[in-house]
């Protein structure tokens, strides 16, 4: 009887704090988080989120934002994948510029980018998306993906979160950028769409020659790739040729000075994979085998090799059935 007591005690002592640090990790959640600015031009500035998936551990700061400061107000690009991170962007930006912020530019709708909108949106920043984007909303991959994230990052990502519209949905013509201009600072917005999502879009700071290319761009290691279109990618990276930007700052890892190495890199790479796997294709031969065949020397060595290469080149190989059944 009295042990039974005891253990009685114990678990309601138990429950008891269990009660006060849940509580206590939800009342801080939305105070400890402080965002650190790094500037890498005259304008421009971005949040470097750590590396790995989403956890409690970081957070969601597992991706990268950032913003542009113009004499007539900032232009933020993607909002981190929290409301409460969101929030601690539009702190950290006020550190810097008393500057209003007035346009958030969204990348693309997956979810480690775009949760912290709605803090933004709250302060009538407009919100400027690929149109579609619109298809996405719509989409039960949203929702199913709000549900696991809030699953995976409560108190962070809570019944409070939604996914915000853009105000403003644009349209491209044959894949030209769209220029405006916003306190002296010139931007093209690059249409890359299909890429990496179907809404992607990236934002180039002319003035600065500094860019923000969202997941398409990878520096130093092998690009993930899944279910993109390479075809498309590849368009987009001749595009970023031309415009020779100075520095670029990917949806994930550091920002990067190494552009032209990178980009030539990133291209070779879907090249090479594009050209093996289309061979296999064509000659009716199956995934297993072409994979095995393949020779992967000139990229064993870079850094996430092993855990995205053959995925990537799964990925292509189904890319190619289907390109190789619209000639037919
Ligand atoms: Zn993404």
């Amino acid at each position: 009887m009295k042990l039974i007591r005891k253990s009685y005690t114990l678990a309601v002592v138990f429950t008891a704090v269990v009660t006060v640090m849940l509580f206590s990790l939800n009342a801080n959640a939305t105070e400890d988080i402080q965002l650190k600015p790094i500037k890498v031009s005259e304008h421009v500035y971005y949040f470097h989120g750590a590396a790995g998936v989403a956890s409690s551990a970081n957070q969601g700061f597992m991706s990268n934002a950032g913003f542009v400061v113009t004499d007539d107000g900032v232009v933020v690009y993607d909002a981190l994948a929290t409301p409460v991170l969101g929030q601690a962007m539009i702190t950290a930006i006020r550190s810097i510029t008393k500057q209003p912020i007035k346009k958030v530019i969204v990348g693309h709708y997956h979810a480690d980018h775009i949760y912290g909108l709605q803090a933004f949106k709250k302060i009538g920043a407009e919100i400027v998306g690929h149109e579609n984007g619109k298809l996405y909303l719509s989409s039960d991959v949203a929702k199913q993906r709000l549900e696991q994230r809030k699953a995976e990052l409560f108190p962070w990502v809570d019944d409070k979160t939604v996914v915000v519209a853009a105000d403003k949905w644009l349209s491209f013509k044959d894949k030209k950028p769209i220029a405006f201009e916003l306190g002296g600072i010139r931007f093209q917005i690059i249409d890359s769409s299909g890429a990496h999502s179907s809404e992607d879009i990236l934002l180039f700071v002319e003035n600065d020659k500094a860019l923000f290319a969202g997941d398409i761009y990878f520096s130093g290691r092998i690009p993930f790739v899944g279910n993109a279109d390479s075809r498309t990618w590849l368009q987009t990276l001749d595009h970023l040729l031309d415009v020779k930007p100075v520095v670029v700052i990917p949806g994930h890892g550091s920002a990067s000075t190494n552009t032209i190495k990178d980009i030539q890199m990133t291209k070779t790479y879907l090249l090479y994979l594009r050209e093996k796997m289309g061979a296999a294709v064509q000659d009716l031969q199956g995934f297993e085998e072409a994979y095995r065949q393949t020779d992967w020397s000139q990229f064993e060595k870079q850094p996430a090799f092993e855990q995205a290469n053959r995925l990537n080149a799964f990925g292509t190989y189904i890319l190619m059935e289907h390109e190789s059944l619209e000639k037919h």
